[in-house]
C-alpha cells in the first residue's frame, strides 16, 4: 500500500482515553489506491475513527462516508455508489494470538476485522481501501430504471427508443421482397 502515512495512526497518541481520529479520502489516493476497480471516489469522502486501547490491543471504530461514481452495469453511464461503511477492527499487538483462541470472544458481532500493528503505528489504508470495495455494488446503475443500450446500434435508451427498439422484428418473407425490389428489373 502506497502512501503508509495516508491513513496511519501513532498509537502513542491513543493515550489512555479515547483518540477521534479524522482523515480525508482523497480522490488521488483512492484512484492508486483503487486502480484495480471501476470506482472513483469523490472529493469530500472520509475517515472518522475512534481509537481505544485495550491491553496490547487498540480496537478502532467509526465509519467511511462518501460518495464514489462508478460505471452503469447497464448503459455505461455514470452510477454514483454510496460510500458510506461502518469500521470495526481490532489491532492486535501479537499476529500469531490474532489468529488463536485468545481473541475470539471479542469477535462477538463477528464483524470485526483483526489486523497485527507493530506497537508504533496503526495502518488503515488496507481496511479503508477493503471497505470502499465493499460499497461497489454488483451491478452499479446509473439509476432504478436505466433503459441501458441498443444491444443492435449500441443507442442509449434512456434518451428515447432507436430504429430497433420501435419497430418489431421484420418479418423474413417482408425482407425478401423488399430485396427483390432493390434489384434492378431486367
Ligand atoms: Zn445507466
Ligand atoms: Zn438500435
Amino acid at each position: 500500500m502506497k502512501p503508509i502515512e495516508e491513513f496511519s495512526i501513532s498509537i502513542a497518541e491513543i493515550g489512555d482515553g479515547e483518540l477521534l481520529v479524522e482523515r480525508p479520502i482523497r480522490p488521488a489516493w483512492a484512484a492508486e489506491a483503487l486502480d484495480e476497480v471501476e470506482l472513483a471516489v469523490e472529493a469530500g469522502a472520509h475517515l472518522a475513527v475512534r481509537c481505544y486501547r485495550t491491553g496490547g490491543d487498540v480496537v478502532v471504530r467509526g465509519r467511511i462516508e462518501g460518495v464514489g461514481k462508478a460505471e452503469c452495469g447497464r448503459c455505461l453511464g455514470e452510477a454514483h455508489v454510496d460510500l458510506g461503511t461502518d469500521i470495526h477492527v481490532l489491532f492486535s499487538a501479537n499476529a500469531q494470538r490474532a489468529n488463536g483462541d485468545d481473541v475470539s470472544d471479542l469477535e462477538g458481532d463477528g464483524e470485526m476485522d483483526i489486523l497485527p500493528h507493530d506497537g508504533v503505528v496503526l495502518d488503515l489504508a488496507g481496511v479503508v481501501r477493503e471497505q470502499l470495495i465493499l460499497a461497489i455494488p454488483m451491478r452499479p446503475l446509473c439509476r432504478e430504471d436505466c433503459k441501458g443500450l441498443c444491444d443492435q446500434c449500441g443507442h442509449d435508451l434512456n434518451q428515447g427508443p432507436c430504429a430497433h427498439q420501435a419497430e418489431p422484428k421484420p418479418d423474413p418473407r417482408l425482407a425478401k421482397l423488399v430485396s427483390l425490389r432493390g434489384k434492378p428489373s431486367a
